[in-house]
């Protein structure tokens, strides 16, 4: 899978260079292209931003450059062209599998008050908002979606971590414990040791379904 990343802060995604991210882009499985949005701009002093129409607040990344930058990584709209924005549908694990699927994703992160609507219009597939709230720039929610896609691509990570974790199959996932087998006072509870895998899995089951009641139960409404 490849994933191209548009931004005017390229040196923010070193993260995914460490880590099973890196590993996986390293190994060959992944392709991960990050492009400088400013290397597109005509603009004789760089200036990828300007005041907005109407007037307000705050600066709006401008088309040009987005618009060739977006021309040259994805000449024939190969990409899905994701742009980060609050405005966007919630990510969730369901996205990200639908994301997984595709051969190519392209994500635009937007900063400052966000990109000028006309660049949406002409090139966007879908605005995606990684949650109810307002982060500087796209970039931390691309990260986000770069990492929770990558994931889920042939080879990546071991695909029993992917059966057994979080919102796969609509509960939270149960307590992990590991060694020593106690720790300032804290046991390990007995029934992880005792071999009986049946019972292992009714009890991890029952903390599942307990955890989710607690914290999530919108998710056993099947409400996500
Ligand atoms: N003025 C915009 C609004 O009120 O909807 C917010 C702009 S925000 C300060 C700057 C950029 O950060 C956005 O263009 C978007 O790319 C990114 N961003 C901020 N919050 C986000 C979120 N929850 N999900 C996805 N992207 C987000």
């Amino acid at each position: 899978m490849r994933i191209d990343i548009l931004t005017l802060f390229p040196e923010m995604f070193t993260p995914l260079t460490t880590s099973i991210i890196g590993r996986a882009v390293n190994g060959g499985k992944a392709e991960i292209v990050i492009t400088d949005i400013r290397d597109y701009t005509l603009d004789k002093h760089k200036k990828c931003d300007d005041t907005p129409f109407g007037g307000g607040a705050g600066m709006v990344m401008t088309a040009q450059p987005i618009a060739s930058a977006i021309e040259a990584v994805d000449p024939e709209h190969k990409a899905k062209r994701i742009y980060l924005s609050p405005k966007g549908r919630t990510f969730n694990q369901s996205v990200v599998k639908e994301y997984a699927a595709l051969d190519r994703i392209l994500l635009l992160c937007g900063h400052y008050e966000g990109v000028d609507q006309r660049v949406i219009d002409l090139y966007i597939d879908e605005e995606l908002s990684i949650g109810d709230y307002i982060l500087t720039g796209g970039e931390i929610p691309a990260l986000a979606v770069a990492d929770a896609v990558l994931r889920y691509v042939d080879g990546v990570i071991n695909g029993d971590s992917l059966l057994q974790e979080s919102f796969t199959g609509g509960l939270l996932e149960y307590p992990q414990y590991t060694k020593p087998r106690e720790f300032k006072g804290l046991t390990v509870p007995e029934i992880l040791l005792s071999g009986n895998h049946e019972k292992i899995d009714e009890w991890r089951r029952e903390q599942s379904e307990k955890i989710t009641r607690k914290n999530r139960p919108d998710l056993l409404k099947g409400d996500k």
